[in-house]
């Protein structure tokens, strides 16, 4: 009797360590190689935007090793050859011309966010009337959800109008962004589009590292168009929020990073930028 009820024990106690492995594996806790451990939940961050809006624009990270940071993000290319998207870990350029191409391992990038998406909420969307409207119904989730955390979204739908930019690449020595965007950028309208927008949003107190609140990519269902958002419109949207706890910067080495002063106020610079508002 004493026997077999050690037995049962011991029974239990390997059901539970498997149960416990099992939830484990499932729960993306054991294995690290596909970014299924607990850097889930971060958003990783190449150079600062301030970096980029002084004209850094020598790419430091890999395509590659990039997407061992994330599956789902924005960012820019070496030279600011167009606008970076990536989407179910594929990484996707909106070049100049408005053509979209997927992009190989070893293109550089020299500023870029992305984290591993995992859906924490749902919400639908009605009658987005413009981009201050997106921004201000995803604030209210925001407020609900906690505004000093970070957040990847994807809305996903048809979009009445979008309109986006791309930019033509760059030749050194490089010129400051937002004097590059007043001859350099492209605007491309579309109407009735399908496809979607992956935003992130930054709480206030990053606004020395990137822009504060909302910052909108756009590719479409087809993979024929794409960009950074300027304005959108859409009776309907799906949009499936992450939740994002954790914040990680790599930092570029090149001689242009290293010796900015970057005491320098470049706020209206990025609110031009990143809005095209003057
Ligand atoms: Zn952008």
């Amino acid at each position: 009797m004493f026997v077999f009820g050690k037995k049962i024990r011991r029974l239990e106690i390997s059901l539970a360590l498997f149960v416990f492995l099992t939830v484990c594996s499932f729960a993306g806790i054991v294995s690290a190689s596909d970014g299924s451990s607990a850097q889930r939940e971060v958003i990783n961050q190449v150079s600062l935007l301030q970096g980029l809006t002084f004209g850094d624009y020598n790419g430091s990270v890999p395509v590659g090793q990039l997407k061992e940071l994330g599956d789902t993000g924005i960012g820019t290319f070496d030279a600011l050859n167009g606008e970076l998207i990536m989407l179910k870990g594929i990484v996707y350029r909106a070049a100049h011309d408005g053509t979209i191409e997927a992009v190989a391992d070893d293109e550089t990038v020299p500023f870029s966010n992305v984290t591993f998406f995992d859906t924490d909420e749902v919400v639908k969307l009605n009658g987005i009337d413009g981009i201050n409207v997106l921004k201000s119904e995803l604030d209210r989730k925001v407020s609900e959800l906690g505004v000093n955390r970070f957040y990847m979204i994807m809305a996903e739908g048809t979009f009445s109008t979008i309109q986006v930019r791309s930019e033509f690449p760059q030749t050194k020595p490089y010129q400051p962004l937002a004097k590059v965007l007043e001859t350099d950028q492209t605007f491309f309208d579309y109407e009735n589009i399908k496809g979607t927008v992956v935003g992130l949003y930054c709480p206030e107190y990053m606004s020395d590292l990137n822009a504060v609140g909302w910052h909108f990519h756009f590719i479409s269902d087809d993979r024929m168009a794409g960009g950074h958002v300027l304005n959108l419109s859409a009776g309907e949207l799906n949009v499936s929020i992450d939740r994002t706890d954790s914040f990680s910067m790599v930092l570029p080495d090149n001689e242009m990073f290293n010796s900015f002063d970057l005491t320098i106020d470049q706020s209206e610079d990025i609110k031009k930028v990143e809005t095209g508002e003057e």
